[in-house]
């Protein structure tokens, strides 16, 4: 029987917490967020105790975030099991718990300090978001049979409408692990010590941490006291040193990346120089509000802006807008202490990267990247490759709680991280890395062509992403271009490159390979190379959505120029060779070059300077074409196999998704009898066909590929002298028996065998 006199409030309490949502997105802080949720909530159920438990999802348990009426220390302390007390059995049974004495109950578990031990009453509620645990959240009363079955209805949807706003928290807390994500990771990440991950991009650093995303704290810091010594004179300071900064980055990014053009700042300058911006932020500082919470109260403005554009590259300007307003915030300190670059010399940590995100990091000199997702074969990982940053992917989310500054040794070579890495670790590093110095040395012993042991040629040809790899690829003796990776100028941009700032691009390959083959790959965009310009529409499956060649086949315009482009540049050498990508059928490789036939006419009926007879040749990358091969290769002048997708779409395993990297096998029986099937295919006809993916590089599997007939590899140029001391020291009856072998295993488990029997007795480097 339930007696109490107590004025509920359930209607409000739903209005009210619908407002605590909109604030929260505005401006509050996590904790205090949760906080003010569970005083409401106490406060219109007249309960003596509120509380709201999150789920953990990495240690699977339940975790005190906020309360009010127990002890406060008990925050982040308190900690169950699913199916532990009465809260874990909230989340078990998806049922409310609803206790008229809950110290009877034997489920009942008491946590020593919380002080809950004088509360009889007990109603507690699950908060999900579809099938996902998102927490639980208790109330709880002194008086006996407190609560009744109208409260039970109002908290469950109070709960249901908490949901998203704590889903929201939540990521937030992940993205500012300085803040409230203490609760969840820091017990884990104070128990890092080391972290198997997977290489994306080799290399040896030592250095400190840093979190990549951490820039993002202004957004949710509150006003602090230092804030009130700035000035409007300090604000028009901290302006001139961030646009100073930014010149000297744009000009670092230059040197290094001639084909971005410099435009990867763009974005900032432009609002760094809107006077709108700037007078709001004036303004605000006269009505007496301080600088640095001007700068974040306008800044907020402007990014909630961006944020609900329906355009995605006005959505992308949050990311620069966060960062814009960070290096400002900085630059108040900085007007009292000389602060360091933001991520230079240090380990990033991050969640998600883009390819300007690289490009980013790479212009302030970071030591190393750790990715907490994404797959080695992503573009990302590759580009950090072309920039010599090592990187590691390792699924790991804890990692992004580590204090700042954590000193960190980083084994990208092999996909090692140690975190505070002992003396003894460190010293067996340091004698390592000095030993890997001088293999590199190696490099000079290049021969500038490669043959197998009873001297049967083959030709190593470059694949170049960023025009600052053709140096290192001639250095190398690379005996042309393989693939040009096109999309790059185009990646790194905030608009699509012109036909002539293209034609200045692809001249400097040309110029660079005088007399040698070159390959231009046509636009590969899509998939995880996301234009942020482009207004497409997100899709659910962008590797299978409209990448590449289909995108040009969608935009004629833009493959037209790109086409032009190419032939003008083109125009005096020896061997111009253009390659569609990601072709699924002979009509899409015909009206591909019926493109190249158009560009062709064209230039010819204005008279402009062009190559008048490129080879025109086709990515093998997708199974549909094993069926058709014999036709296409009738048609086509050569092929490249794309291993790197030609593994993905085989067997339909997202290259970029570091959780299903165990199912990426280059060594399936499919793809190794797909990749004869195909290099048969060619032969028949007398048409080249090369590797250009991962696996052409990989010592495992270059016996193989020459086993089966391949002759040219197209390889990242710092793999050149370790891929020809393979292939000199391999005969080509041994490369043929080990593919023979290879092809005619039919189990993942046999293919393995092979390979590891034969890379552990022979003489591969
Ligand atoms: C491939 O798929 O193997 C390839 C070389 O193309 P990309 O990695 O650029 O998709
Ligand atoms: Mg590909």
């Amino acid at each position: 029987m339930v007696t109490k006199s107590k004025n509920r409030d359930h209607l409000n309490l739903l209005c009210d917490i619908g407002d605590l949502a909109a604030l929260l997105t505005a401006s509050s802080n996590i904790r205090n967020f949760l906080q003010r949720t569970a005083v409401m909530v106490a406060d219109h159920l007249s309960a003596d105790v509120c509380s709201i438990y999150l789920f953990d999802r990495d240690a699977r348990e339940l975790v005190l975030a906020a309360t009010v009426g127990l002890n406060p220390d008990a925050v982040g302390q308190i900690r169950m099991k699913p199916g532990e007390g009465l809260v874990g059995c909230t989340l078990v049974k998806q049922q409310p718990v609803c206790e008229g004495s809950a110290s009877r109950n034997p489920q009942f578990k008491y946590f020593e300090g919380s002080g809950e031990d004088r509360f009889e009453s007990f109603l507690s509620v699950r908060i999900s978001k579809g099938a996902e645990n998102i927490g639980v959240l208790v109330v709880q009363h002194e008086q006996r049979n407190y609560f009744d079955d109208v409260d039970v209805m109002a908290l469950r949807a109070a709960a249901s409408q908490l949901a998203s706003a704590i889903e929201n928290a939540r990521l937030l807390m992940e993205m500012n692990p300085q803040g409230t994500s203490e609760i969840q990771n820091t017990s884990a990440a104070s128990q890092l010590k080391f972290i198997r991950g997977e290489s994306a991009s080799g290399g040896y650093v030592r250095a400190l941490s840093t979190i990549f995303n951490k820039r993002i704290d202004w957004l949710l810091s509150e006003p602090s006291e230092a804030d009130a010594g700035y000035t409007l004179k300090h604000f028009h300071r901290a302006v001139q040193l961030t646009e100073n900064q930014l010149q000297e980055l744009q000009s670092r990014v230059a040197e290094r990346l001639p084909e971005s053009a410099s435009l990867i700042f763009t974005a900032h300058f432009m609002i760094l120089k809107d006077e709108r911006f700037i007078h709001e932020i004036t303004s605000h500082i006269e009505k007496g509000v301080t600088p640095p919470e001007a700068v974040r109260i306008v800044a907020r403005h402007y990014i909630s802006m961006f944020a609900s554009s329906p355009y995605m590259y006005l959505r992308e300007k949050v990311n620069d807008m966060e960062d814009l307003t960070g290096r400002i915030l900085s630059n108040f300190r900085q007007l009292d202490i000389d602060a360091p670059a933001v991520c230079g010399g240090r380990v990033v940590i991050a969640r998600e990267l883009y390819p300007s995100d690289i490009l980013k990091l790479a212009s302030e000199d970071v030591a190393g990247i750790i990715l907490v997702s994404g797959g080695v074969t992503s573009h990302v990982s590759i580009l950090a490759r072309s920039m010599h940053i090592p990187m590691v992917i390792a699924d790991r989310p804890e990692l992004l709680a580590l204090p700042e500054a954590t000193p960190m040794l980083m084994d990208a070579d092999i996909g090692n991280i140690y975190v505070n890495p002992s003396d003894v670790v460190i010293q067996q590093f340091e004698e390592r890395n000095q030993a890997r110095t001088v293999t590199s040395l190696l490099a000079d012993d290049m021969l500038p062509a490669t043959q197998t042991q009873d001297g049967e040629p083959v030709h190593l040809m470059a694949i170049i992403n960023l025009l600052g790899e053709l140096e290192l690829a001639s250095r190398l003796k690379a005996e042309g271009v393989g693939l040009y990776r096109s999309e790059f100028p185009f990646l790194i941009r905030s608009n699509f490159p012109s036909e002539q700032e293209q034609y200045l691009i692809y001249r400097r390959i040309f110029d660079a390979m005088p007399d040698k083959p070159v390959t231009i790959r046509t636009l590969d965009i899509g998939g995880d190379k996301v234009l942020s310009y482009t207004d497409a529409t997100a899709e659910s499956n962008p590797e299978l959505g409209l990448r590449s060649i289909r995108f040009s086949l969608k935009n004629p315009d833009v493959f037209e120029q790109q086409i032009k482009a190419v032939l003008r540049a083109g125009a005096d050498a020896g061997a111009l060779r253009i390659m569609f990508p990601m072709i699924s059928s002979i009509d899409e490789f015909q009206e591909a070059r019926h493109h190249v036939m158009r560009c062709l006419n064209e230039l010819e009926r204005i008279h402009a300077p062009h190559h008048p007879s490129p080879r025109i040749g086709v990515m093998i990358e997708l199974p549909s074409v094993l069926e058709i091969m014999d036709e296409l290769a009738a048609q086509a002048d050569f092929f490249s196999i794309g291993t790197n997708d030609f593994v993905q779409y085989m067997l339909a395993v997202d290259r970029t998704n570091e959780k299903v990297a165990e199912y990426y096998q280059p060594s399936h029986p499919s793809v190794l009898r797909g990749l004869a099937r195909i290099t048969r295919a060619a032969a028949h006809q007398g048409k080249e066909v090369s590797i250009c993916g991962e696996m052409a590089h990989e010592l495992a599997y270059i016996p193989f590929l020459i086993g089966i007939g391949i002759r040219v590899l197209s390889i990242a140029p710092q793999f050149l002298p370790s891929v020809q001391k393979t292939i000199c020291s391999l005969s080509l009856p041994v490369a043929e028996d080990y593919a023979s072998r290879l092809l005619s295993a039919s189990t993942l488990r046999t293919t393995r065998d092979i390979i590891e029997n034969f890379t552990s007795q022979s003489v591969l480097v």
